[in-house]
């Protein structure tokens, strides 16, 4: 691999998800000195995290460290295991935090070790964050379903109420607690949890625990009319009815108010509260900004009004700022936090990027953000449709076919929903681990180890 090159201009990518994983891939190396800044040194496949929380799909299926792509590029690119806590956009500079311990667990936030670095270009792409609303009790009791670590959090903590509930010497009340499973948030996370949930009970459960498989209870909570209020509306009847079959009960126009240790707090749909006990909730209410966004946007002003993360122009510039692009979740581009909108984005970047680089190879001090305008077309998303697996072997797919969409629900789906995500997985290293979890998932059954 080349040097770092001192005539190049240095572009710095924040994160290593969906959005700038997509521009790594696709950045020639030739013309930009690169730098990745991410707390996390792997790429993940979130499509497939709620299958990780059963046991249905192993961790490392679904990750992919990025050094596989640095490896692979003509230059050498720089990877620093950090999060970027500040931008001085004046002076063109990041600082950076190193929170992990010489044992390996996360520091509090202002507790690692800081550096700054520089940068001529800057990609931010660190998604978002979970929302609770501010509130009370999700933070110290909910599990959530985001990012490895959770899956990882919500597989023991299932297994924990499982065994605890074996127990002779307890209350049936206090057993009936402990096997009550609790999903808050109607969205597709939300849903796809709650259908992996059901499948490791109605597979695995009902094998290794069959005196306890009967009193499990799953329960949905959404504060909407409905779930998946994004789909089609033959597509939310047939969730719902599959849900039903699968006992597991939805409660719409319920609010989750508060959290305890044992309980939850509802507003239901007539405005009295009820007090429902749990063994596990998982919080899956959708996401809000970073706090380094708030950072971001306070460097440049009145252009930076929106709380919910940085404003960009169609061209993925952030507004106010000179060098800097967003992408992903933390920008409002106006679609959608979805990941083909991250990945799409990602590649226009990269393409155009690369494009004027070599336009201006000539002019190293050509200024690639102000080029981008004049040089190229406006990013547009095209939708490849929406998929849900919704459990018992059955998902619901929306799908963009001519300028209409085409709705399905069901086991012919779910083998469509396979083969789509196995063909979009990171590397073909992952596409034979996910097959092969699957393959032993269907002969050997889940592990129920608690780890
Ligand atoms: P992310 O992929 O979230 O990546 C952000 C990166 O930034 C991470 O590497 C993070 O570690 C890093 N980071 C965070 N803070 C900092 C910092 N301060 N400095 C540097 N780096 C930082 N979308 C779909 O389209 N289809 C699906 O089927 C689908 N399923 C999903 C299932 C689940 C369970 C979840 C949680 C989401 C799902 N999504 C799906 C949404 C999709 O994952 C997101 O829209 C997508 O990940 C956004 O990509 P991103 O690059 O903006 O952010
Ligand atoms: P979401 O925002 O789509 O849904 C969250 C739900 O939680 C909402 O319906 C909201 O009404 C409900 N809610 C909020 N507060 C509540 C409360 N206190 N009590 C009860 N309900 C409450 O969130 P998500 O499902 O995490 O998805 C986040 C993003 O990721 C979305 O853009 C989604 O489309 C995308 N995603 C897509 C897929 C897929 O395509 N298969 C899967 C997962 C996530």
């Amino acid at each position: 691999q080349k040097p770092f090159d001192p005539s190049k201009k240095t572009l710095v990518l924040l994160g290593t998800g969906w959005g700038s994983t997509t521009v790594l891939k696709n950045l020639d190396t030739e013309n930009f000195n690169v730098v990745v800044v991410s707390p996390r040194n792997y790429f993940l496949f979130t499509p497939l995290l709620p299958s990780c929380t059963v046991g249905t799909i192993e961790n490392r299926s679904i990750m992919e460290p990025v050094r596989l792509l640095m490896r692979h590029k003509s230059r050498e690119v720089r990877f620093y295991e950090a999060e970027c806590t500040d931008i001085d956009a004046q002076n063109k500079e990041l600082t950076l935090e190193r929170r992990v311990d010489a044992d390996g667990n996360q520091v509090p936030a202002g507790q690692g070790e800081t550096t700054k670095i520089s940068y001529d270009y800057l990609v931010v792409g660190v998604g978002g964050t979970v929302n609770t609303f501010g509130t009370p009790g999700v933070e110290q009791h909910a599990c959530f379903l985001k990012e490895m670590g959770d899956a990882r959090k919500i597989r023991r903590r299932l297994m924990d109420s499982i065994e605890s509930a074996s127990f002779d010497d307890i209350s049936q009340a206090e057993r009936d607690r402990l096997l009550h499973m609790v999903v808050v948030g109607g969205g597709p996370t939300g849903i796809e949890y709650a259908g992996e949930l059901h499948d490791f009970l109605v597979d695995d459960l009902t094998q290794w625990y069959p005196e306890l498989a009967d009193r499990v209870r799953i329960t949905l909570v959404e504060a909407l009319p409905n779930v998946l209020p994004a789909f089609d509306k033959k597509l939310i009847d047939y969730t719902q009815s599959t849900f039903k079959e699968n006992k597991i009960t939805i409660l719409t126009r319920t609010m989750v108010k508060e959290v305890k240790e044992k309980s939850f707090i509802v507003q239901n749909p007539d405005g009295s509260r009820s007090e429902i006990p749990y063994g596990l909730l998982v919080w899956a209410t959708g996401i809000k900004s970073q706090p380094v966004v708030d950072n971001i946007r306070a460097q440049f002003g009145a252009a930076q009004s929106n709380r919910r993360g940085l404003l960009v122009d169609e061209y993925l510039r952030v507004k106010g700022a000179s060098g800097v692009w967003a992408l992903g979740d933390c920008a409002l581009s106006g679609y959608a936090p979805l990941a083909q909108v991250a990945a799409q984005q990602g590649k226009w970047l990269s393409r155009n990027l690369n494009r004027l680089a070599v336009q201006n190879t000539d002019d190293p001090k050509a200024d690639l953000f102000a080029l981008i305008e004049k040089n190229c077309r406006q990013f547009k998303y095209s939708s490849q449709g929406s998929l849900a697996y919704i459990g018992s072997e059955k998902a619901i797919a929306d799908l963009p076919f001519f300028n209409r969409n085409i709705t399905a629900g069901g086991i012919a789906t779910f083998w469509f929903w396979k083969s789509a995500y196995l063909s979009e997985l990171f590397s073909l290293r992952n596409a034979t681990l996910v097959a092969s979890d699957w393959i032993k998932r269907f002969f050997f059954g889940r592990d129920i180890s608690r780890e």
